[in-house]
């Protein structure tokens, strides 16, 4: 080649290099401006979302594009069943750089709000959530066998109770728990126990007049007689020494309980400092100190029999979908209610709602049936009114919305033709009678407008709703067409749009208030009634029968030990907790509940380790 030709190409060379260098510096500086438009500037960005109870606000912090932290500044979440879903929500979507991350068990809204909400904060960074794709999946770990002496199946208070009191005693416990975290729905409930016979009663209440015999006739009473009278007096003869044990040696904050309701005929009801989570945070601490194994996100499916239908074990899956066999000498199931599994609700509880946690599927009732195991009053519940179905067939808890707004205010309960039925200053079970009485088996709560205040003032001081904007959306929900509040100046209208006897009810307001004229109810005896205001707003609330409680479930004996249909005990299998049915009857007192899942969890827990040989 000659050197013309040569200085020539290189030439050529030297600009096609040229425009190279250009065309890639252009294409680099195009790539570094979208990933900064899209993923945003590094920084702290907030963002908000919807959770399960309302608004939930994250702040994100970017670092070089990518998810450095995560934190929930602000949320309105149950709590005692929302702390692990946060805490693991966060901690993925930084590990994995992606807002699109699993939800956890049991929380599944929380877990989404999170997410929804980071996606908002990395718009408010100008960035874009789809460019933080989702990780992909692993693949299950391999299938697994473990041993131990002691399976506890379910970890609310009949469980985690039964796990602490085995692995105290020196069992190897393992407790295999469905949702994300511990707690079931004894971490809804307000943590009161009754305390007869314990030396915390003695000291605190200073209840003389109180004892196992009192607590057994009361029980019964309140149960109308339908109780299995085994379990009721184990109950009323062991609560003592358990209040006892979780003071003094488990260390739970127990104090005398704020009210104590007059349905005991003694002082005895004492309640955890903090609710139930502060009993969760304390018992977890301890069974994990006396070296129990907790498995969150682990679903048993199966009870393990040999020939002659002894208990071996459980089968579980784990939350990736991996197969977990297990074996001991002892399981005790303590999974809890079956109020969510329609399929093993009566037909005469139709019309009631659900209000407790969807998880309440009677997976170990069902386990336990499937062996033989023998059952008892399936077709009790313990049932409340003034549901309000927000969501199908889920009512809120309304009963202190209703009971304030109904006591010294212009508010009456009727029924679909208008008239009154019940006494609004009654007790909650008349007024749980009288709903479902009605064919339609609804109630409707009637208020002027300064009744209607204080509905709204308590709704939101028990955290019914987070704010009015929230309780005003009920305004817009309709179940089968039907509304569920309504309000007008025109009691017509009103009936109308509520689908009420118009006639009925002006006739029913007109004689209410002309007795409340003279300061009186001679028709049912309300205390110190109050006049509807005439002329103003008037609102109307429904009012339904709701339930979460299943009274009835698995046969036991004095141990726990959960008895076949023939009468005996199937071997090495133990219940704690509402799994058991009978032993509060047709219905509970105040604090019954929570006190037969611990009360019953202490002692299948002791009888399921000395069953495994550990005493
Ligand atoms: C909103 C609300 C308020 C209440 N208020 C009161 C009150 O004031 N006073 C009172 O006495 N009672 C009250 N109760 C009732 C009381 O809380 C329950 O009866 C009691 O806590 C039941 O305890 P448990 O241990 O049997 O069941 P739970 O606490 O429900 O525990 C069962 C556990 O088993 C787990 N589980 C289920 N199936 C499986 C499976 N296949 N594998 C692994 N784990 C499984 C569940 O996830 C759950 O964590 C209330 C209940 C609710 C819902």
């Amino acid at each position: 080649m000659d050197q013309e030709r040569w200085e020539k190409q290189m030439r050529k060379a030297i600009a096609v290099f040229a425009v190279m260098v250009v065309l890639l510096t252009g294409l680099w500086s195009a790539l570094a401006l979208a990933t900064e438009t899209s993923k945003g500037p590094d920084g702290v960005y907030e963002g908000v979302a919807g959770g399960h109870n309302g608004e939930m606000t994250v702040s994100v912090e970017f670092k070089d594009g990518i998810i450095h932290d995560v934190k929930v500044i602000r949320h309105v979440e149950t709590a005692g069943v929302t702390e692990n879903a946060i805490a693991n929500t966060t901690a993925a979507i930084v590990a994995t750089n992606s807002p699109d991350v699993d939800v956890t068990t049991g929380a599944t809204f929380t877990s989404r709000g999170i997410m929804n909400a980071v996606r908002k904060a990395i718009e408010n960074a100008g960035g874009k959530a789809d460019e933080f794709p989702a990780p992909e999946k692993a693949a299950p770990a391999e299938d697994e066998i473990l041993e131990c002496d002691v399976i506890v199946v379910g970890g609310g208070g009949g469980g985690i109770t039964a796990a602490v009191r085995a692995a105290q005693m020196g069992a190897n416990v393992i407790l295999l728990e469905k949702n994300g975290q511990l707690g079931g729905d004894t971490a809804l409930n307000a943590g009161t126990l009754v305390a007869t016979g314990s030396k915390f009663q003695k000291e605190f209440l200073k209840e003389e007049n109180d004892s196992p015999e009192l607590l057994y006739e009361d029980i019964m009473r309140i149960g109308k007689h339908a109780n299995d009278p085994a379990m009721v007096r184990v109950i009323s003869e062991t609560i003592g020494e358990t209040v006892d044990w979780l003071i003094d040696e488990m260390g739970v904050p127990y104090d005398v309980a704020a009210t104590q309701y007059p349905d005991h005929s003694a002082n005895r009801q004492i309640g955890v400092v903090g609710r139930s989570p502060a009993f969760f945070e304390v018992m977890e601490n301890r069974f994990k100190a006396f070296g129990g194994t907790v498995l969150l996100e682990t679903r048993a499916t199966v009870l393990l029999t040999d020939e002659e239908n002894s208990v071996t074990g459980v089968v579980a899956v784990a939350k990736d979908g991996h197969k977990i066999t297990l074996y001991a000498r002892s399981v005790v199931l303590a999974t809890g209610g079956y109020g969510a599994n329609i399929s093993l609700l009566p037909d005469t509880l139709y019309g009631y709602k659900f209000y407790g946690r969807s998880t309440d599927t009677g997976d170990g009732f069902l386990m336990a049936v499937d062996i033989g195991a023998d059952t008892i009053n399936l077709d009790y519940v313990k049932a409340y009114t003034q549901g309000v179905e927000t969501v199908p067939n889920r009512a809120l808890a309304a009963t202190a919305s209703s009971t304030a707004a109904s006591n010294g205010h212009g508010a009456i309960y009727v029924n679909t033709k208008g008239e009154r039925v019940v006494n609004e200053t009654g007790t909650l079970s008349e007024q749980t009678e009288a709903t479902v009485e009605q064919e339609d088996r609804i109630l409707y709560l009637l208020m002027d407008e300064d009744a209607y205040r204080t509905y709204v003032a308590k709704s939101l001081e028990d955290r019914l709703v987070t704010t009015e904007d929230d309780l005003n959306k009920w305004y817009s929900i309709k179940i089968g067409g039907r509304p569920v509040i309504a309000k007008s100046e025109s009691l017509d209208e009103l009936c109308e749009i509520m689908g009420i006897d118009a006639e009925g009810l002006k006739h029913t307001v007109a004689v209410y208030n002309a007795n409340c004229e003279k300061g009186e109810d001679p028709i049912f005896g309300k205390v110190n009634p109050v006049a509807l205001d005439e002329g103003g707003m008037y609102y109307i609330v429904e009012q339904k029968p709701r339930f979460c409680t299943t009274l009835g479930g698995l046969k036991a004996d004095a141990d726990m030990a959960i008895l076949s249909v023939d009468g005996t005990p199937v071997k090495n299998l133990f219940g704690a907790g509402s799994v058991i049915g009978g032993a509060n009857g047709r219905d509970s007192m105040t604090a019954m509940m929570n006190s037969w899942a611990i009360g019953s969890g202490r002692v299948g827990g002791e009888a399921a380790a000395k069953n495994a040989g550990v005493d």
